[in-house]
């Protein structure tokens, strides 16, 4: 396997307060960053100290947006520094390069490196429970030309960012508007990619719904405006009747296909519920509302785990899930994930991996 090139840093920065400095707002002492070529493949892999960069103006991805991310977290368990679920998420973010035609990144290589920046940064680890180190690998085109066309040259990059727990009011339900107006991506397009067109695409949305009060908005399908599909930073699940039911993204190939739900949804078969992933319309979801069956709905999502919705809104009508406070299943999901993050709940699943010890 190649060489990771190490460049150690002339001084260390002070850590922040965790507790008040919200998300992705402070970033470690290192990065690392890998270049691509058509001569060379991907090369040059390297951890280096977190600075800036310099980038042409005509960089092909200020006016194209051929990028594509990933987002996981680091956590400490006792003496140990360990990572969630990063060979899945590694997995996915060559399954977005695929979609926007980036070459793939060599597997190996990125999963070592990301694995010796964190063991080289794991003092950003925070200690409190609820908080973690964010882990935020990226890949963005670095051509310098201003004709339309796929780059020829990429740069793959990782920073990482210690994060408070997500809710700092508490773990607490959220508001979620239905959107019936705006969409965020359609069969065809670019829905399945994590990449910052779809985020482009739904910021506007979010705006308007956070100035009526909402939280953030829940996306119907872009052909109908009938079928759920999923939060746009979190996926969505029900339990209907006891059931566990979340739109599949195999069915539904404009959703994002999120590893936090994947989560839920092995937990909750190993706790012996049932569990399916189908085509739900908003409809039904209304319907079994209406007859008492909708126990409860929850998105989930790597930065905050597990959103409890007390409340959505569907063509001005205001639907309240289980009097607007936790259900019962998503707290105790909630609960089980974050031990099984610091190490409370044995990892019986091989989500855990160690990346070095104190
Ligand atoms: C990242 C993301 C999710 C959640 O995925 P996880 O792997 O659970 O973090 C859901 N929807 C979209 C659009 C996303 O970008």
């Amino acid at each position: 396997m190649a060489e990771i090139k190490f460049v150690e840093a002339k001084t260390l920065k002070a850590k922040p307060d965790v507790s008040k400095i919200g998300f992705g707002t402070h970033f470690t002492d290192y990065m690392f960053v890998m270049d691509y070529d058509a001569a060379q493949g991907w090369h040059d892999a390297r951890i280096v100290p977190h600075e800036k960069i310099l980038l042409d103006p005509a960089n092909a991805t200020l006016h194209y947006g051929q990028a594509i991310f990933e987002g996981l977290k680091a956590y400490r368990q006792g003496n140990k520094a360990v990572v969630f679920r990063a060979k899945d998420h590694l997995q996915r973010l060559n399954r977005s390069a695929k979609i926007l035609d980036i070459p793939e990144l060599p597997f190996d290589v990125i999963h070592a490196g990301l694995l010796k920046l964190v063991d080289v940064d794991k003092d950003w680890i925070p200690t409190e429970k609820g908080q973690s180190l964010y882990i935020r690998p990226f890949v963005f085109a670095t051509d310098e030309v201003l004709g339309v066309s796929v780059s020829k040259k990429y740069k793959f990059m990782i920073i990482m960012s210690p994060v408070a727990a997500y809710y700092a009011h508490g773990f607490a339900p959220v508001k979620i508007l239905v959107e019936d107006k705006y969409v965020r991506a359609v069969r065809g397009g670019l829905g399945a990619a994590k990449t910052p067109a779809n985020y482009a695409a739904s910021l506007h949305a979010g705006l308007v719904a956070h100035d009526i009060g909402f939280d953030q908005v829940l996306w119907l399908d872009g052909v109908e405006r009938r079928y759920i599909e999923e939060v746009g930073s979190m996926n969505i699940l029900f339990k209907i009747n006891g059931e566990i039911v979340s739109p599949s993204p195999q069915i539904q190939t404009s959703i994002l296909d999120g590893i936090t739900r994947r989560t839920v949804n092995q937990i909750a078969k190993a706790w012996g519920m049932p569990v399916v992933e189908r085509r739900i319309s908003i409809d039904e979801v209304i319907a079994a509302h209406e007859d008492g069956r909708l126990e409860e709905v929850f998105g989930s999502g790597t930065a905050a785990v597990i959103s409890p919705v007390g409340v959505l809104r569907y063509k001005d009508h205001d639907y309240v899930i289980g009097d607007g406070k936790i259900g019962a299943f998503a707290q105790k999901m909630y609960d089980y994930i974050e031990g099984l993050h610091v190490g409370e709940v044995e990892d019986t699943f091989g989500f855990i991996e160690v990346v070095g010890e104190y």
